[in-house]
């Protein structure tokens, strides 16, 4: 750990954040959120778009060296000049120089996060130009002297109030600023000023186009039109994964920027330039030679390409910076950015990206914040596959820069591929099967060791599993064992193979238990299959070799059921996600189709039962009982949450169910010290819906193993799993 945060200095710096930025990060991105929901809502045709788009990218990133070639022929032809920087000094040097040429003291600056990875403010400061921030929240920032806290709205950790007082104290305007019109237009009079008298406009580019050299800038408030047009030299930075094939590839990017960002059907400004462009210059209050225009594009790698030959960075090349990822995410909507976020790029993309720049050890601090639940993939316009990303990354991190160099300490000793320098605290969740059997093997003296008091102070010192929280209690007999002794219904219609996971064989054996009662009752001959960890865990810890052994053993151990024609049915949603989706990176392809096409989470599974002519009343009365339910971040994902509503509905419970995409735990997160706090800030909206007049009596019901032990901590009331609500007895 050295040279790392510790865990209590990193749940310090998390409290911290919450408690000074997390509200107006809160509602700020919650809003974006809600926002991006109802406008991709108005799109017929949401998916094809985002296929379209995502088809776009992949062609664009492959093709990459040929058109940079055709971009920079195009640009020339044009009339302006093209330079490829190797890294960030490369830039700097080279936009300095461009500088010095034009003669320039001043520069007028549209936001780009590409010239914030470079520093290039910083490098032109420190070569004595002025450079002035036109963005208004990259602008509040540079007054500020703060660092950005999100992809599009940097200043997004600042209440209204915040930036008032900030800028009375900075600037002693003449009357009081205080709704936020006043602010926008305080600020626009103050740039008004240094925009039309700056000697070079400089901007990012969001698109560019290898066929006619144009550039696609989209931008909330237009300064950065207004300083292309104002000075006759401009300068746009841009990675070189912004270019496209043609200006007509544009168009599902367009569609979709603004809507998966900011909740906008379309960005307030979406310019077209093909630069340099034939109209006179301005400064305000003269017009200028439109021949005196010059346009350098300054095209960036630093480690672009070297992430384009990375299989598993590769996909971060994709990403149109549109924030989706962000806005969707639990724990970012909690503390942003400043948390959650390196030296430049923030939420879960973040972790790609800083890596990709700057090595793995960039992504560090934060990449533990995704806790994977995959809400951000369905968000992404370009489909891509975020968790994997930090999943992978995690990974390389675990396994540090040589990896095999004390690995002999541990062969033999761990249950996992991990190398020796493992964190302890990872190799104790990564490995969970194997606590859970020793657990269930030896309660009740497991039982009463792990809720001791110096057992949990120990558990915190030494793992860093944060005391609050209540230890799982172990069941003694497990599910398998209790399954071996039943009889099989006398003629059943079909068969299936019950892969019961880790907490549902060892700990929650009662919902083991109502899943094949509620299976059996119809007509179904349920088999338990002879593995049970999935592998999530080791996954959720970065711990990749690992949970590709487990992955291997389940297929191993399946591959008979599935051979006899049996359905694979499962209780807990992260590990159905596991064999539905994650399997895809662990396991040959037609395994992983196998799988997946024939694995069902169980009322997924009843739900086709009925739907295919199963009696319902075999199933328990829910007899008008009031029920709150949560379903799971995952399961919401794969998109089930909606067949076990159908069917606590059908069987006459009373039920409302939470609005709150995630209860906060995650797996292990919220077990995990550093932290509780944000996890417990998460569960706060759920807590909240479960509190009211209407649901605070209500039984609470769960599908997710987390959810439960979340909500239990929440509320003080225990939680129950939907089967165990339409078991039969018996
Ligand atoms: S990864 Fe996807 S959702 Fe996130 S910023 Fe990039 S394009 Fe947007």
């Amino acid at each position: 750990m050295s040279g790392k945060t510790s865990k209590r200095a990193k749940a310090a710096k998390i409290r911290d954040v919450l408690d000074t930025e997390g509200a107006a990060i809160e509602s700020n991105t919650q809003g974006f959120n809600d926002g991006r929901y109802e406008s991709v809502a108005d799109l017929e045709n949401y998916e094809a778009l985002k296929d379209e788009a995502r088809t776009i990218k992949e062609d664009a990133i492959e093709r990459l060296p040929e058109l940079i070639d055709k971009l920079t022929a195009t640009i020339e032809e044009n009339g302006g000049t093209v330079y490829l920087a190797d890294d960030a000094a490369d830039a700097n040097a080279h936009i300095e120089s461009l500088l010095d040429d034009a003669d320039a003291d001043n520069v007028a600056k549209s936001k780009s996060m590409t010239t914030e990875e470079l520093g290039v403010n910083e490098h032109l400061e420190r070569a004595g130009v002025d450079v002035v921030e036109t963005d208004l929240g990259e602008w509040v920032l540079q007054v500020a002297e703060e660092a950005p806290s999100h992809l599009v709205a940097p200043a997004i950790h600042k209440s209204r109030a915040e930036i008032a007082e900030l800028f009375e104290d900075h600037f002693d305007p003449d009357v009081p600023l205080e709704t936020a019109e006043d602010l926008t237009n305080f600020a626009r009079e103050q740039l008004a000023d240094q925009i039309a008298a700056a000697d070079v406009g400089m901007t990012g580019a969001n698109f560019l186009t290898a066929d006619s050299g144009t550039m696609a800038l989209v931008t909330s408030e237009g300064n950065a039109r207004k300083t292309v047009a104002s000075a006759d030299t401009h300068i746009a930075v841009a990675g070189v994964e912004k270019i496209l094939p043609s200006v007509e590839d544009l168009q599902p990017f367009v569609e979709l920027i603004g809507r998966s960002g900011t909740g906008q059907d379309i960005t307030s400004y979406i310019s077209l330039l093909t630069p340099p462009i034939d109209a006179p210059t301005f400064d305000g209050d003269h017009l200028g030679d439109p021949d005196d225009r010059e346009f350098h594009l300054v095209l960036v790698d630093n480690g672009r390409m070297a992430m384009r030959e990375d299989d598993d960075l590769r996909e971060t090349l994709y990403c149109i910076r549109c924030s989706a990822c962000a806005n969707s995410c639990a724990n970012f909507q909690q503390v942003g950015g400043h948390a959650f976020g390196g030296e430049t790029y923030t939420g879960g993309i973040a972790t790609g990206w800083e890596a990709g720049i700057g090595g793995e050890e960039a992504a560090d601090e934060f990449n533990d914040l995704c806790t994977g639940c995959s809400r951000c993939t369905e968000a992404c316009p370009v489909k891509i596959d975020i968790p994997w990303i930090n999943t992978v990354v995690r990974d390389r991190l675990n396994r540090g820069d040589d990896p095999g160099a004390f690995d002999h300490l541990v062969t033999g000793l761990t249950p996992d591929e991990e190398p020796a320098g493992l964190d302890l605290q990872k190799r104790f969740f990564g490995n969970f099967a194997t606590v859970a059997k020793l657990g269930s093997a030896f309660t009740p003296v497991s039982n009463w060791a792990a809720a001791a008091p110096p057992s949990r102070w120990i558990a915190e010192k030494l793992l860093g599993v944060d005391r609050r929280r209540e230890m799982p209690t172990f069941t003694r007999g497990t599910l398998r064992k209790w399954a071996k002794g039943r009889e099989s219904p006398a003629d059943p219609e079909r068969e299936v193979v019950l892969l019961a996971d880790t907490y549902t064989n060892y700990m929650h054996v009662e919902r083991g238990k109502a899943a094949i009662r509620t299976l059996e009752a119809l007509d179904v001959d349920v088999h338990v299959a002879d593995v049970t960890e999935s592998g999530r865990a080791a996954l959720s810890q970065g711990m990749v070799e690992t949970a590709r052994d487990h992955a291997e053993d389940v297929a191993d151990a399946l591959e008979p059921h599935l051979d006899a024609g049996r359905d694979v049915v499962m209780v807990e949603p992260s590990d159905l996600a596991m064999l539905r989706d994650d399997y895809r990176r662990l396991l040959p392809e037609e395994t992983f189709d196998r799988l997946s096409t024939n694995s069902y989470e169980i009322l997924e599974y009843v739900y086709g039962l009925l739907e295919n002519g199963a009696d319902i009343d075999a199933l328990a009365d829910g007899e008008g009982e009031e029920i709150a339910y949560h379903s799971h971040c995952q399961q919401r994902t794969l998109g089930l949450a909606a067949h076990t509503e159908a069917i606590l509905d059908e069987v006459g419970y009373d039920m409302v169910t939470s609005e709150v995409e995630c209860c906060g735990m995650a797996g292990s997160f919220g077990f995990k010290q550093q932290y509780y706090d944000v996890s417990m800030a998460v569960g706060d909206d759920l807590a909240e819906q479960f509190t009211t007049p209407e649901t605070a009596d209500r039984r609470v019901v769960a599908s997710g193993t987390s959810c439960h032990d979340q909500l239990t901590d929440l509320l003080d009331r225990p939680a129950t799993h939907p089967v165990e609500l339409v078991a039969p007895e018996n």
